[in-house]
C-alpha cells in the first residue's frame, strides 16, 4: 500500500502548518494513490530553525560517532529494500528490481560517506620560521539547502544529503513532489538510526516558492541542486547573489561512440541496457550512438532488435524490463521530439508512439537519419529515445561529441588502447566510460562541466564541496 507523505521538520513527521496537500499519481495507471504535505514559508522557518540548531549539535559529534550513526542508517535501508522498492515503483514507475538495485546503492553510498567522515584531513604546511605551525583545518560550511528530483527519488538525494553529514553539516531537503514516499523512507533510515532532531529535515512544496525562500536565507550556508540545465542557472545564479556555495548537477546528452574495432556485440548489449534503463529518464543516459561507418548497419540493428524486445509494463509486474515514463511531461516531450525529427526527415527503426491512454507508457524508441536541426540532437531527451548518427573519423565523432554545450556523461567502444587514450582526452566531458559500464559507484567522482553543471556528488570530492578550510597559523611563545 501506498502512504500519504508528511514533512519531517526538527526530528518530527506531521503536516504542513497550512494543512495544504499535493496528490502523487502512479505512472502506471494515472490514478492518484496518495498526497504529500505542501509546506509554505512558517514550515520553512521552522526548518531552518531546526538545521541551525541542529548544525551545532552535529558538528560537535565527533567523526567517529557520526560514522557510526550512518553505518546504522546503511543497515536500516538494506533490511527494508522490499518495502522502500514498492512505494518506488508505485509513484516512480520503474521496474521493482531497479528500485531494489537504487536502494541497495543507498546502502553503500551511506557506508562509504559514513567511512570518508573519519578522513576529513586537514593538513600541516612546513613553516618559514622556528616554533610555528601552520595548520590547515576543515570545518563543515554549515546548514545545507538540497534539492533532488523524481527519476531516482532516493538516490539523488542520498549522495547530497550523506556527503553532507559526513561533513558535519545539517540539511534542509526539497524532495521530489512527484515521488516522495521512497524519498521520505530513506530520511527516515537516518532519523531511525539516530542522527539527532533537526540534522536532516525534508519538505515538499511548489518548489520555486521554497528555492527562492531557502537559497538567500542567512541560515543556509550552502545549495546543492540536481535537474534540468535551465533551472540549475536560475539557482546557481540566485545563489551567487548571496555568495553561497554551490553544487550543480544537471543536464546531459552523452555520446556514446563506437568504433569499427570495437567488440560490437558487448557494446550494443551495455549500451541498451542503459539506454532504456529507467526509461531513459538518467541524466548520464547514452543518448547520440555515435557509430562508425563500417559498423554502423549492424550496430543500428542489433540495438533496435534489443530495443524490440523490451517488454513495457507496470514497474511491478515480474517480466516488466520498461516502466512508465514518470510524468505526462515525459509523454508529450517525446511525442514532440518524435514529431519534430520524423518532419525533418528522421527515420524510425522501431518505437515512436505512446502506448495506450492510461499511464505513461511510451516505446523504446530508436531513430536515424538524424541532422542537427531537429530539436533531439540538441535537447536533452529525459526519455527512452536511441538517436542513431554514424561517422568518419576519430576528428569527426570528437566533434559531434562536443558540438552540445552539455559535458556530463560519455562513452566510448574500442579494441584500440591509442584511440581510448584520445578520445578520453579530447571529449569534454565529466565523466567517460571505455568499453563498459561504470559510473556513479559512490567512491569515484560524479558530476559535469559546462553546461551539466560544477562540482561531483561522489569521490572525496564530494565531501570536499560541503566542508570550509580554514588556515591557523601559531607561533608558540
Ligand atoms: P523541471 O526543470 O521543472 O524540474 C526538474 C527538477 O527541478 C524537478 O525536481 C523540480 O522539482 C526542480 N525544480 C524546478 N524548478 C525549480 C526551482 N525553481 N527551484 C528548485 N527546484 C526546482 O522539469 P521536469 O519536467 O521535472 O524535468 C524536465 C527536465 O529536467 C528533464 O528533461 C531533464 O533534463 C531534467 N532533469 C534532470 C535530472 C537529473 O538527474 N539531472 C532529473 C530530473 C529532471
Amino acid at each position: 500500500m501506498y502512504q500519504d507523505v508528511s514533512l519531517f521538520i526538527d526530528g518530527v513527521w506531521g503536516p504542513a502548518a497550512g494543512g495544504k496537500t499535493l496528490t502523487v499519481l502512479n505512472p502506471a495507471t494515472s490514478e492518484p494513490i496518495g498526497t504529500v504535505a505542501h509546506a509554505e514559508k512558517v514550515d520553512l522557518d521552522r526548518a531552518l530553525a531546526a538545521a541551525d540548531r541542529a548544525f551545532g549539535v552535529w558538528k560537535r559529534i565527533s567523526a567517529y560517532e557520526r560514522s557510526k550513526i550512518m553505518r546504522k542508517a546503511a543497515g536500516l535501508i538494506r533490511e527494508r529494500t522490499d518495502a522502500i522498492a514498492q512505494l518506488m515503483t508505485q509513484e516512480q514507475g520503474k521496474p521493482l528490481a531497479e528500485a531494489k538495485g537504487e536502494i541497495g546503492v543507498a546502502g553503500d553510498v551511506i557506508e562509504w560517506f559514513a567511512e570518508e567522515s573519519k578522513r576529513a584531513y586537514g593538513r600541516v604546511i612546513p613553516a618559514r620560521a622556528d616554533g610555528v605551525y601552520q595548520l590547515v583545518i576543515k570545518e563543515p560550511v554549515g546548514p545545507v539547502a538540497c534539492f533532488t528530483p523524481w527519476n531516482f527519488p532516493i538516490n539523488q538525494a542520498v549522495r547530497k544529503i550523506s556527503a553532507a553529514l559526513a561533513a558535519g553539516c545539517s540539511v534542509i531537503l526539497k524532495g521530489p513532489e512527484e515521488t516522495p514516499a521512497s524519498c521520505a523512507e530513506l530520511v527516515r533510515c537516518y532519523a531511525d538510526a539516530g542522527v539527532p532532531a533537526g540534522v536532516v529535515n525534508l519538505v515538499f512544496g511548489i518548489p520555486a516558492e521554497i528555492s527562492e525562500y531557502l537559497i538567500p536565507h542567512p541560515v543556509i550556508r550552502k545549495i546543492s541542486f540536481t535537474g534540468s540545465t535551465a533551472v540549475g542557472k536560475q539557482l546557481a545564479a540566485l545563489a551567487g547573489l548571496h555568495m553561497k556555495r554551490v553544487t550543480m548537477e544537471l543536464g546531459g546528452h552523452a555520446p556514446a561512440m563506437v568504433f569499427d574495432d570495437a567488440d560490437i556485440d558487448t557494446a550494443v548489449k551495455i549500451l541498451a541496457a542503459n539506454k532504456f534503463r529507467n526509461a531513459g529518464q538518467v541524466c548520464v543516459s547514452p543518448t547520440r550512438f555515435l557509430v562508425q561507418e563500417g559498423v554502423f548497419e549492424q550496430f543500428v540493428d542489433k540495438f533496435t532488435a534489443i530495443a524490440k524486445g523490451i517488454k513495457v509494463g507496470d514497474g511491478l509486474d515480474a517480466g516488466t524490463t520498461m516502466g512508465p515514463l514518470a510524468n505526462g511531461r515525459r509523454i508529450t516531450a517525446m511525442e514532440g521530439f518524435v514529431q519534430d525529427a520524423v518532419e525533418k526527415g528522421a527515420e524510425v527503426r522501431t518505437g515512436g508512439k505512446r502506448i495506450g491512454n492510461k499511464g505513461n507508457f511510451f516505446e523504446p524508441t530508436v531513430l536515424s537519419n538524424l541532422n542537427h536541426s531537429m530539436r533531439v540532437m540538441n535537447e536533452e531527451p529525459f526519455g527512452p529515445l536511441a538517436l542513431m548518427v554514424p561517422f568518419k573519423s576519430f576528428e569527426d565523432v570528437v566533434t559531434e561529441a562536443n558540438r552540445l554545450p552539455f559535458g556530463l556523461a560519455s562513452y566510448a567502444y574500442t579494441r584500440s588502447v591509442k584511440t581510448a587514450n584520445a578520445i578520453a582526452a579530447q571529449v569534454e566531458a565529466g565523466m567517460m566510460s571505455i568499453n563498459h559500464h561504470g559510473l556513479a559507484l559512490p567512491e569515484v567522482p560524479f558530476g559535469g562541466m559546462k553546461d551539466s553543471g560544477y562540482g561531483s556528488e561522489g569521490g572525496l570530492e564530494a565531501i570536499e564541496a560541503y566542508l570550509n578550510t580554514k588556515f591557523v597559523t601559531q607561533a608558540s611563545l
